[in-house]
């Protein structure tokens, strides 16, 4: 991307993976940028990710591959096992595979390894990051936005939302609520490669389905560290936080019968902790209501979903990119706003329901379950499918 020749000043609410490569690509563009971030300290909470090759190209084009491959891990595979019985299911290739049918390869990366090469590139391309600083109220004309939460002389040129699930911008934007919980929790744990069962440290993501549950593990940092989540539904997954309290025993609930491997895994698992999640998302938007004037949504202030297509970060980035593609493009910052969100909104409402629709079928049970396993059998050992979404390049 060239840079152009306009010049505005951004505000962007929100440091986490989108805010930052929103903010690094914007820069790259040529615009000056703020970013402000609510907490005291910047950095990531959370474990591990799964990025597809459309996100991996994202950080390509940002120029971060070669400091994300320093820190990701490439699995081969993708091993999908039944939770009571164990037996195969499915097995998708991944590595090599996937590099050479998409561009790109599918990476797990712990989530602050990810954060950091953003905050460390977004450092270095001059955008100015103020934390403690939390966007609760703006006054948008058509051409400018003015903060009205203490910064009160500072007047931008737009604002990006990239305030995540509860967002401020949102808020304020669309008056439309709060995200709805969807019933479903995930329970994580992060394991060190010494409490794993050794015959599970293989270079593959694993995935265990079951009725109502299914459980995904892969290794971190070169296998240092695995990731393990249990996705569930649950009673009473309505109170917001990203690491509530949580015991094993509410693990183990989860399940009506667990194979040996897999408890072995659950079993240290528990060693290393276990944290909670409740899992909420929204409708889809329309482009019309993303982006309004000088205001844009990005991330998940715009499309939160289930974690069943392992896309969240991959959309928030793929939006970051194309954000500061449409400012390259328009001259008018309405017009490029109105063209990203355009550019965007259909294919983030695309994955929003395709998680949704994942998360009933890793979670069937009975006939239905046997019925799905015996075409995934059928269709026998392939590559990653999906073309629409791993083989999507945001255009330049
Ligand atoms: C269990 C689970 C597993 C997941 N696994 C994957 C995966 O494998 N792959 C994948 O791609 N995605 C995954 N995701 C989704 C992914 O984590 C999110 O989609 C992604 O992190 C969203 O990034 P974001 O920058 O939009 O929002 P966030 O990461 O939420 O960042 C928002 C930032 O804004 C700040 N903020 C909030 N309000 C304000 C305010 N008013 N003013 C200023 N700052 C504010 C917050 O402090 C935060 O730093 C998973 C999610 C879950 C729950």
């Amino acid at each position: 991307m060239s840079q152009s020749e306009m010049h505005h000043h951004f505000l962007i609410a929100g440091a986490g993976i989108g805010g930052l490569a929103a903010a690094l690509a914007l820069r790259q563009v040529g615009q000056q940028v703020s970013v402000i971030e609510a907490a005291k300290e910047l950095g990531e909470v959370g474990a591990g990710i799964q990025l597809g090759p459309n996100g991996v190209k994202v950080m390509a084009r940002l120029g971060l591959q070669e400091a994300l491959m320093k820190v990701a891990s490439v699995p081969e595979s993708i091993v999908i096992a039944d939770a009571q019985s164990g037996k195969p299911i499915s097995r998708m290739l991944l590595g090599q595979a996937v590099t050479q049918r998409y561009g790109a390869p599918y990476v797990s990366v712990h989530r602050a390894d990810l954060h950091a090469v953003l905050l460390q590139a977004a450092r270095d391309a001059g955008v100015q990051i103020h934390t403690n600083q939390l966007l609760q109220k703006y006054e948008h004309s058509a051409q400018q936005i003015c903060r009205l939460d203490g910064d009160l002389a500072q007047k931008y040129d737009a604002l990006i939302g990239a305030d995540g699930l509860y967002s401020a911008v949102r808020a304020q934007l669309l008056k439309d609520g709060a995200p709805r919980a969807t019933g479903h929790a995930a329970f994580r744990s992060l394991i060190p490669a010494s409490h794993m069962p050794p015959e599970l440290c293989t270079p593959h993501v694993r995935t265990w389905w079951a009725r109502d549950v299914h459980v995904v593990s892969y290794p971190l940092r070169g296998g240092e560290l695995w990731n393990l989540v249990v996705l569930a539904q649950q009673a009473a997954s309505d109170q917001a936080g990203w690491s509530l309290e949580a015991s094993e025993a509410q693990v183990i609930q989860c399940f009506d019968r667990i194979e040996p491997e897999l408890l072995g895994l659950l079993q240290a698992g528990s060693l290393a902790g276990w944290r909670r999640w409740n899992l909420f998302d929204r409708k889809p938007l329309s482009a019309a209501q993303m982006a309004q004037g000088t205001v844009a949504l990005l991330g998940d202030a715009a499309h939160p979903m289930l974690p069943y297509m392992a896309q969240g970060a991959g959309m928030a980035l793929e939006d970051a990119w194309q954000l500061a593609c449409s400012v390259r493009m328009h001259a008018n910052v309405p017009s490029a706003l109105t063209h990203y969100a355009q550019t965007r909104a259909a294919r983030n409402a695309r994955v929003v329901r395709t998680a949704q629709r994942n998360g009933r079928i890793f979670h069937l049970s009975d006939a239905v379950a046997l019925a799905r396993n015996a075409v995934l059998a059928w269709q026998g050992t392939q590559v990653l499918g999906m073309p629409w979404l791993y083989g999507y390049s945001a255009r330049d």
